[in-house]
């Protein structure tokens, strides 16, 4: 196999947190040093879609797909709805995002991705890393981590957030408001499993449906898919058209800090460097954010941002979350109707940006059921 001339960055993986890094380097016109991206998959696929708060975007506004001013709690027959004057929640569909930063990127000679190409192996060599993958061998003075690894997680508390969503178009008339993002839908529990609707409409006769469930154990895509076309089955009378499909399996969990490979030169970001929220699933903001501040500091300093250490109290309010909610499934449609009634909406989408304050911190705690809460700090 042969070897290539040595690489300032090699980066493995190709996803979210690699794009972002990477469209920030060009946002930031970093030219100096030479980046390569390798990617497993042969050609980026409609796999997902991306959703998030955020104040008005100026911004990369060509890819965004939908935005909705308030978004919703359904438990029963009560429905409570959130709306802020200042966010907005925001949909991005992945393949626009992908094929924008992978079309800016091919106006650039020192960056090349490299689809349809493994990485095997990585070796420590004395002043560089040897990148092998099932095609090449790589010369990298500095890694870009970015593959999943589910081993990197702590036991407890853990759950795995399971969906299976539809983009659907359909004629018939359904009783839903299109500038409400329908988060938590018909919240309610079985066989141990919290589950939950999730319902974007996108534009007129598009709507993204999505089945969620919080689980301990995984499920696989051919379950929830079941059990979705049950769903839909209630909302449409008639048939109707599937326009794409996703299928997400995502860790909700502490990552154990000793299994980050975060050492000289060797860099981590993403799920990997555990940006996915445990008490969420949420990570696009913060994996724009990590990007958009690491770019910056190899501008000017001239190497990539370690990992901050988490905000104590964030982390702290997010492990009691999950707690509550995987040590008694059965109570998160209570927990999570209650909070969403209890919170201003400013306040729960601070808590969900990750950017609240300490008296909006408080605000958080205070809105949380005291009895179930308390019992669990107690155990902590
Ligand atoms: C279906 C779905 C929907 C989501 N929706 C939201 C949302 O609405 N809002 C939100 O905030 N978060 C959401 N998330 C969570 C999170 O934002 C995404 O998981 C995000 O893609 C994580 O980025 P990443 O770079 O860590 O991983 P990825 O985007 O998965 O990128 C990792 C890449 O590494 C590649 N790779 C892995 N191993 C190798 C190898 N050995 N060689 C070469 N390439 C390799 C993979 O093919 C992949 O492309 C969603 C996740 C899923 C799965």
């Amino acid at each position: 196999m042969s070897k290539n001339n040595i690489s300032d960055f090699v980066i493995l993986g190709g996803g979210c947190s690699a794009l972002s890094f990477i469209n920030q380097v060009i946002e930031q016109k970093i030219t100096k040093y030479s980046f390569i991206i390798i990617e497993k998959q042969k050609k980026y696929v409609d796999d997902k879609s991306w959703c998030f708060w955020s104040e008005n975007i100026k911004k990369n506004k060509n890819i965004i797909g939908a935005s909705w001013s308030s978004f919703s709690f359904n438990l029963g027959n009560r429905t409570n709805f959130l709306s802020s004057k200042n966010f907005k929640y925001y949909y991005i569909r992945s393949i626009k995002f992908y094929e924008s930063i992978k079309k800016k990127i091919s106006n650039y000679a020192h960056i090349t991705l490299r689809l349809n190409e493994t990485i095997i192996r990585i070796k420590n060599k004395k002043n560089y890393f040897e990148v092998i993958t099932n095609k090449s061998i790589y010369l990298a003075k500095n890694i870009l981590d970015t593959r999943p690894n589910i081993h990197i997680y702590e036991k407890n508390p853990f759950l795995y957030q399971c969906f299976v969503g539809y983009e659907i178009k359909s004629e018939e008339k359904i009783n839903l408001k299109k500038s409400n993002a329908y988060l938590m839908h018909n919240m309610h529990t079985s066989n141990n499993k919290f589950y939950f609707e999730y319902i974007l409409p996108i534009e007129k006769n598009t709507y993204l449906f999505e089945l969620t469930t919080f689980t301990k154990t995984d499920l696989s895509l051919k379950i929830i898919e079941k059990e979705l076309r049950i769903v839909l089955s209630k909302y449409f009378k008639k048939p109707y058209q599937i326009i794409r499909k996703e299928y997400g399996k995502i860790p909700m969990g502490f990552v154990n800090n000793k299994m980050i490979k975060n050492k000289k030169n060797y860099f981590v970001s993403g799920s990997l460097a555990g940006f996915i929220r445990p008490s969420s699933g949420y990570a696009f903001v913060d994996i724009q954010k990590w990007s958009e501040r690491a770019a910056n500091n190899l501008k000017i300093k001239g190497n990539i941002e370690k990992l901050e250490k988490r905000e104590v109290i964030k982390n702290f309010l997010d492990k009691i979350f999950l707690k509550v909610i995987s040590s008694d499934i059965s109570k998160a449609p209570q927990i999570f109707y209650y909070f969403s009634k209890n919170i201003s909406p400013t306040t729960f989408i601070k808590f969900m940006l990750g950017e609240a304050n300490l008296l909006e911190y408080f605000r958080v705690i205070y809105a949380m059921p005291k009895r179930i809460f308390l019992k669990c700090l107690i155990k902590i």
